[in-house]
């Protein structure tokens, strides 16, 4: 509880409440008091504030004993909307949310360009057109976090981003002097990790999250904050040198986990063992499921190559949970246990190893979910999963 009048503790205060609110789904105020450790005379000023303010709306629920139904406060969940983008390289995915998280529609363009300018502006036609759709609304698109698939800094500016050749793209000022909202703009593997914590493992607060496309990605969330580092470029784990003078990437060293363990570089062993240019993800889930022994071969040295980094990580940062998110271990059988049977080290304490349940969603609703907390200015989100 935090006692006294100043502008900044109101404000905690109703984060506190707003929290609490969301948590419970509905609360009556006798039991928010109690929950808070507030009294009721602030309760009720920073209740009536917020019904105000149409965040939240009172509702009676039934119940056995007579008399007059108790009150519940809860959250409005349409009282505003939140857009959140993955940036991937040739498409982008939206998804726009209510207040609790509840997709209320999706949309996938793709696109050929590499042209920062284009990109900019089909993401400007995009958020203009859901900003409007949002506009009757109490608070309407409250903002837009946007996922890149690259570097970005404490400052939320884009250092690198590989697939493109985007270097020092400041597209957080850029949409904001376009389009007057609150932009977010964010490295997609720390929202991967996000999306995580918020939407499923709500009672963890040291989760990690590992994402498998072109390249590797760790979010790593560290007593429920996002471990960035000292320029916010912490978890670029797929640089990570497993095999000293092995295959060189494009960083400038040699050897990178995710030369051997991201799904393209699979995908790339794959083809090379089969005379093919390239080979679609599809035809590796049926090769898999015929148990074709040139594909069972490459998949034993990929897991054990994930399974060295694994490692790597496990006894640097002693996550409690650890998330792949990667679509070859989810249609490759039994997966876990043969990377839990390859991380043995006595020295590392266990952490729980799953596979995403939100798969390539996550870095979307992880956008979604920042953009929540920030306008909500809640220091900690929990929200269910109730995907479209
Ligand atoms: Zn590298």
């Amino acid at each position: 509880m935090v006692t006294g009048d100043s502008s900044h503790v109101k404000q905690i205060n109703r984060a506190l409440i707003l929290g609490e609110i969301i948590e419970h789904g509905s609360i009556s105020r006798t039991d928010l008091a109690k929950v808070t450790g507030l009294n009721k005379s602030t309760l009720s000023v920073q209740a009536a504030d917020l019904l105000a303010e149409e965040l939240i709306i009172e509702t009676h629920k039934e119940h056995n004993n007579p008399g007059r139904k108790p009150i519940f406060l809860s959250l409005n969940e349409t009282a505003g909307y939140a857009l959140g983008i993955d940036l991937d390289g040739k498409k982008m995915t939206f998804v726009l949310t209510n207040l609790q998280g509840v997709p209320v529609s999706s949309q996938m363009i793709e696109f050929e360009t590499h042209n920062y300018h284009e990109i900019f502006r089909l993401l400007v036609e995009q958020i203009r057109h859901y900003k409007k759709r949002c506009e009757l609304t109490p608070h309407g698109l409250i903002g837009v976090a946007i996922g890149v698939h690259g570097i970005v800094d404490n400052s939320e500016l884009i250092c690198y981003l590989p697939y493109h050749q985007w270097h020092n793209r400041d597209l957080k000022q850029d949409l904001k002097d376009a389009t007057g909202l609150n932009i977010y703009v964010e490295n997609n593997a720390n929202l991967n990790a996000y999306a995580e914590i918020v939407f499923m493992h709500h009672q963890s607060e040291h989760l990690f999250s590992l994402s498998f496309n072109s390249g590797i990605g760790l979010g790593m969330i560290v007593h429920g904050e996002v471990l960035k580092g000292y320029n916010g470029f912490a978890g670029e784990i797929g640089h990570m040198i497993i095999i000293p003078d092995g295959k060189v990437c494009s960083c400038g060293n040699s050897g990178c986990w995710e030369l051997y363990a991201s799904e393209a570089s699979l995908s790339s062993a794959v083809a090379h063992m089969k005379n093919k240019e390239k080979v679609r993800f599809q035809e590796i889930e049926h090769w898999i499921q015929v148990a074709d022994p040139v594909v069972v071969t490459e998949l034993e040295k990929y897991m054990n190559y994930i399974a060295t980094g694994l490692n790597n990580i496990i006894n640097l940062f002693n996550p409690e949970i650890l998330i792949l998110n990667n679509r070859l271990l989810a249609i490759y059988p039994n997966a876990l246990p043969l990377l839990l049977s390859k991380l043995v080290s006595s020295i590392s304490q266990p952490c729980e190893l799953l596979l995403s349940e939100l798969g390539e969603k996550a870095c979307v609703m992880g956008a979604c979910a920042l953009v929540i907390k920030n306008f909500l200015g809640v220091s900690k989100l929990s929200l269910s999963n109730n995907r479209s």
